[in-house]
């Protein structure tokens, strides 16, 4: 990545009046990080860990860990690097956690969080790392939180292993429902809109036939994120979002108008969400999120937002 500096060519997030809106990469390992730095992030907001434990008959040990997140840091120094523990689970089964295939209903059973606290020793091993290659840049968050209860866990233990900035996602509509208490037991959230929608529409995101429900735009499923960002700004936490609801230029907009203080996507989405934040002022952003939220459907709240958004392409 030698030359390639933070946010070349396109420059930082920001509203068309200024308001700054740091633009993170989602990825999945250190091999993800020039295309970020190429596309411009500004940091990563999504670093999912899950490939370092794929395929192994053991997890990894701390040592085996380490250079992967210190490669992700070095990349991007002075800048936001959020490292998601282990999300394994539902698609992702691993031999050393419980089988899917003996849950019945694996995006419903211990995937994620409630993993961890039937085999801490996994996560004990991945905060280790962490901890090992700690900078201030180093947010670490938790897959799959349900209650304040887990995150207060989850922080406690973060900080046990020397790690200052902890999180969780905001992915399970429990979570977001009582965002206020979760947001009290962490420094910072991250909204996963993928899941969330899944859990809110009770629509498995894997199944084509039931992907119209799952439409990012979804009223609902805006409520829920309104929830979470007002919570947070209450509190003044930090708050973004890394689903791919994120992704969508205009959404992007409105995710902005709801109150997230960043977005985390895929890298090749991120010049065109750059260039439709710049198009437009955060007073225009907050108009067509509450245009949004007021409507009966999906498409009525991509059109009614829209209208609000005169400069998108
Ligand atoms: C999400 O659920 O929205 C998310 C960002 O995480 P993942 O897609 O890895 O479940
Ligand atoms: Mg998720």
């Amino acid at each position: 990545t030698a030359g390639v500096a933070y946010g070349t060519p396109h420059g930082p997030g920001r509203t068309r009046d200024g308001h700054p809106v740091p633009l993170l990469a989602n990825i999945g390992g250190p091999d993800e990080v020039e295309r970020a730095l190429a596309m411009g992030a500004e940091g990563v907001g999504l670093y999912r860990t899950e490939f370092l434990y794929l395929g192994r008959e053991h997890p990894p040990s701390r040592e085996e860990q380490e250079p992967a997140y210190r490669a992700v840091l070095d990349a991007f120094p002075g800048r936001p690097v959020v490292v998601r523990t282990l999300d394994a689970g539902a698609d992702k089964p691993l031999a050393f956690l419980p089988a899917p295939g003996r849950e019945p209903n694996p995006a419903l059973g211990r995937r994620g969080l409630r993993a961890y606290r039937d085999f801490p020793g996994v996560m004990e091993e991945q905060l280790a790392a962490l901890g090992a290659v700690v900078t201030t840049d180093l947010q670490v968050m938790a897959p799959m939180v349900a209650t304040a209860e887990e995150a207060a866990w989850f922080a406690a233990a973060c900080r046990t292993a020397g790690l200052p900035q902890a999180g969780v996602m905001v992915e399970i509509p429990s979570a977001a429902l009582r965002a206020e208490t979760v947001v009290a037991a962490v420094d910072f959230v991250s909204i996963g809109t993928n899941d969330l929608a899944q859990y809110a529409f009770a629509a498995d995101r894997e199944l084509g036939a039931v992907s119209g429900l799952l439409d990012p735009w979804q009223p609902a499923l805006l409520d829920l994120v309104s929830m979470t960002t007002a919570a947070a700004a209450v509190a003044g936490k930090p708050c973004g979002v890394c689903g791919e609801a994120a992704a969508d230029p205009a959404l992007a907009c409105v995710l902005v108008g709801l109150g997230a203080t960043s977005l985390s996507m895929g890298s090749a989405a991120l010049p065109a969400v750059r260039a439709a934040l710049a198009a437009h002022t955060l007073e225009q952003c907050e108009q067509a999120a509450q245009a949004a939220l007021t409507q009966a459907t999906a498409e009525q709240a991509r059109a009614a937002a829209r209208a609000d958004l005169p400069g998108l392409a």
